[in-house]
């Protein structure tokens, strides 16, 4: 029996064709299309992975200071998923090399290169992977589709927890990496550290029927969002808090409105902070924001129509208003509101 043939049929982790998150208009949400089957069972054998590591039909997606590697000699850049024997440069290399998953019957790993010499990566590229370049995926998601977006949006956020935990945080003793990177033991006092996720809520606050008016929503413009960008309202769920005791709360911290009827619409990893944001809407009744207690530059109801002058996402043309970016969970909220409230 083949190595291969040793996995077990069925949907694993990835099925994308009944789980992803779909945009107003049919398309995927980014971050949510993951297609590898994660065998979680499997890759806590070293056997196993030594073995998947060791096949032809392989793939390697390389990693250097949290950018992926892209082929970028066609019009836009490609993700690189290298083969042997180019990707064996990569993971000789690698400070960490971490099994994703299997794509059909091909293992997926994630070399990172961390934080090595740029003339050490610049000849590793010439060598074995000519034409690539390291890129930022943020600068490149809207040119790489929802599955290429989420499987290197995984290895990215695995790969920089791998970065962050090298030294346990019970005892200080250096941690190694186990189960094919998706657990880190500590050998001097047994603690076991897994991948880090942080709970962030994010929610659209809507009133449907304002006196005399359209229905409206809350958006709010972040000091840290760039341009003329106004969301939704977000932040991390505390410690001994519900999911929606967040939302209210993260709500009346930021602007001072008192929110009811909160139901929970999708979620989506965001692996540039490492979190899971969990995306709410909510009603209220109360008038006007106050955006003076915290960190909010401006808050605001507006209409759907209104909403529709918005301007996209950093694109310069000079809109009073502008959208989050079309890779956000923010946006799947705005546009299904939309949607729903005419
Ligand atoms: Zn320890």
């Amino acid at each position: 029996m083949s190595k291969v043939a040793r996995n077990p049929g069925g949907p694993g982790n990835g099925s994308p064709d009944s789980q992803t998150i779909n945009l107003a208009g049919g398309a995927v949400l980014h971050y949510t299309a993951m297609r590898l089957k994660r065998y979680g069972d499997l890759r806590q054998d070293p056997e196993w992975l030594q073995g998947q590591l060791a096949s032809d039909h392989s793939l390697v997606l390389p990693l250097w200071t949290d950018k992926n590697l892209f082929r970028t000699l066609g019009q836009s850049p490609a993700p690189a998923l290298l083969q042997m024997p180019d990707a064996a440069q990569f993971l000789a290399s690698a400070v960490e090399v971490i099994y994703l998953g299997h794509d059909g019957e091909r293992a997926v790993f994630a070399a990172d290169l961390a934080e090595q010499d740029r003339g050490h990566v610049k000849d590793l590229i010439e060598q074995s992977a000519p034409g690539c370049r390291f890129i930022d995926l943020r600068r490149v998601s809207a040119v790489v589709t929802p599955e290429q977006a989420s499987l290197l949006a995984y290895a990215r956020v695995l790969a920089s927890w791998h970065r962050n935990n090298g030294f346990c945080a019970r005892c200080g003793h250096r941690t190694q990496p186990q189960r094919g990177g998706h657990m880190r033991h500590c050998g001097q006092c047994g603690r076991e550290h897994f991948p880090r996720i942080d709970p962030a809520v994010i929610m659209l606050v809507e009133q449907p029927d304002p006196e005399g008016g359209q229905p409206r929503c809350l958006l709010g413009r972040h000091t840290r969002l760039p341009g003329r960008v106004y969301s939704t309202l977000a932040g991390y769920v505390d410690p001994g808090e519900t999911l929606e005791q967040a939302v209210a709360r993260e709500v009346w911290e930021e602007a001072r409105i008192r929110v009811t009827d909160i139901r929970y619409v999708a979620s989506q990893p965001w692996p540039f902070a490492g979190s899971l944001m969990l995306g709410f809407r909510a009603v209220s009744m109360d008038a006007e924001p106050d955006i003076s207690q915290d960190e909010l530059e401006d808050a605001r109801w507006f209409t759907a129509a209104e909403m529709r002058d918005f301007g996209e996402f950093e694109d310069g043309n000079g809109a009073e208003f502008e959208l989050p970016r079309q890779d956000s969970i923010a946006r799947l909220l705005i546009e299904q509101w939309m949607a729903d409230s005419g």
